[in-house]
């Protein structure tokens, strides 16, 4: 340990809670009798910022993160950070500030957006762009994605400037445009064109979050690998003709069946090392026995008893099922002209989520088998061209989150499959091992509305202060030995 009057000071500014039976209990327990008088990481310069951020309208569309930019680059600026931003469009730049370490280890990336989505202000009790304090909860647009990751990492960075600590690698922190649909302008114009202001090691970005139930918690999610959208098209052939005679080569027909057949079918059962441990896991801890058997059943697919888990999935938990496989949606048909034309040609667009390490040519000649029909081609169409990767559960980095939530919340990490896409994606493909991590949520709460994406965005209070503390020790546990 080098240098260890600033990283005590770094350590008691950062510890209200008290940690147990941890690797940073040797370093904590002798700081955490001491009085701390430093105001790094209080609670009120944590709601100051986060308050402020929320405030600042950074929809997209129309996007426009230029204030939320001018606001952090202010605050670091203002601490000594060094910053420089990368603009592809006028007032939607990303953001990057570097902390320099001695270089010992590779570089580690804090990654969040500035952008969020867009609102009806009709719909919102409570003003979007308020930030209002109301029972413990704090409304407004944002305030779950992803400002309180922004505030996380621009917290950490100030608390590390602080101490003066001696950082065993740079610390990066890049504060995206554009992830809500423009991420030509964000995540692949930073990787495309200054993947070198960005590289790193690890990175801690959103897609993960504390799942509490009944107000309880119940496991620390850390999203650690992502389903690969991707894109397939059915096009369906026939004869043309007067519809007042009906053909049997009916494209709208033929297409009719084969999207049927695509959307029954369930595609081959894959565990990856993330979901058998969040299965298993998961079996562990939920009170409900039925779902503890389904659980254990489905951690090996080919019994019968996995099958008829499966099944339950499907009808009953389909977030769940979406992460045991590759899965088609048909989402948009595109078929005929007027009434009494039988149309030549009819397509198809299936959203298609590949798991990982799916590949593409037979996961194409599976489809083309199961529609069984010379008359439909099935084709890929080109949507995405991140490539596919996993990030490893055997890293300095999952120990840290894995030790640190986990003594922070008195529950089990779990390894979590993102079904949709994040930015992280862009990264794993260029090789960066990337954690998803947030704060407590009710598991409750989105039902409700109250969500991200929803009218009436909320967080806990206190889980925000509690979540920018444990992302700032797993930081220092990560920069210093
Ligand atoms: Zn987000």
């Amino acid at each position: 340990m080098r240098n260890t009057t600033a990283r005590s000071t770094l350590s008691i500014a950062i510890s209200t809670a008290l940690y147990t039976g941890m690797a940073l209990l040797s370093v904590l327990a002798p700081l955490q009798a001491a009085e701390s008088t430093s105001t790094t990481l209080s609670d009120s310069e944590i709601l100051k910022h986060f308050q402020s951020l929320v405030q600042i309208q950074s929809s997209d569309p129309p996007g426009r993160e230029q204030d939320v930019t001018d606001y952090l680059r202010q605050t670091l600026e203002a601490e000594g950070i060094e910053v420089q931003l990368f603009t592809k469009e006028e007032n939607r730049p990303n953001l990057v500030a570097r902390l320099r370490g001695n270089g010992s280890k590779q570089p580690l990336l804090l990654m969040a957006h500035q952008d969020t989505v867009n609102i009806d202000a009709s719909k919102w009790t409570f003003s979007p762009f308020g930030a209002t304090r109301d029972s413990g909860w704090i409304y407004g647009r944002g305030t779950l994605d992803d400002k309180d990751n922004l505030t996380a990492s621009l917290m950490t960075m100030l608390a590390l400037k602080r101490s003066g600590v001696e950082l065993d690698r740079d610390v990066i922190f890049l504060a995206e445009a554009g992830e809500e649909g423009s991420s030509h302008l964000g995540i692949q114009y930073m990787v495309e064109n200054h993947f070198d202001a960005i590289d790193a090691e690890f990175c801690l970005a959103e897609g993960g979050s504390v799942r509490r139930q009944q107000g309880k918690e119940y496991f620390v999610g850390v999203q650690t690998g992502e389903k690969l959208p991707k894109a397939l098209e059915l096009i369906a052939h026939g004869v043309s003709g007067h519809a007042s005679i009906p053909l049997q080569s009916n494209a709208v027909v033929s297409l009719s069946r084969a999207i049927v057949k695509v959307a029954e079918w369930q595609p081959p059962v894959r565990l990856s090392d993330a979901t058998t441990s969040y299965f298993s896991q998961l079996a562990r801890i939920t009170a409900d026995p039925a779902a503890a058997a389904r659980y254990r059943a489905i951690l090996n697919p080919n019994s019968a008893e996995a099958q008829a888990a499966l099944e339950y999935f499907r009808r009953d938990e389909p977030a769940t099922a979406a992460i045991l496989s590759s899965t088609i949606s048909p989402t948009m048909t595109e078929a005929g002209y007027r009434i009494n034309v039988i149309p030549s040609e009819t397509r198809a667009t299936l959203d298609t989520r590949l798991l990982p390490d799916e590949d593409e040519s037979s996961f194409l000649a599976q489809v083309t088998a199961v529609v069984a029909d010379p008359a439909v081609e099935v084709v890929w169409v080109p949507r995405d061209n991140v490539p596919a990767a996993s990030t490893s559960l055997s890293t300095a980095a999952y120990q840290a989150i894995e030790s640190i939530f986990g003594a922070e919340y008195a529950a089990p990490v779990l390894p979590v499959t993102g079904t949709g896409a994040t930015d992280m994606r862009s990264l794993r493909g260029k090789g960066i091992q990337c954690y998803g991590v947030g704060p407590g949520i009710d598991i409750e709460d989105g039902a409700l509305g109250f969500g991200q994406h929803s009218d009436q965005e909320r967080i806990l209070e206190q889980e925000l202060y509690r979540f920018v503390r444990a992302y700032s020790e797993v930081v220092v546990a990560l920069t210093t030995e």
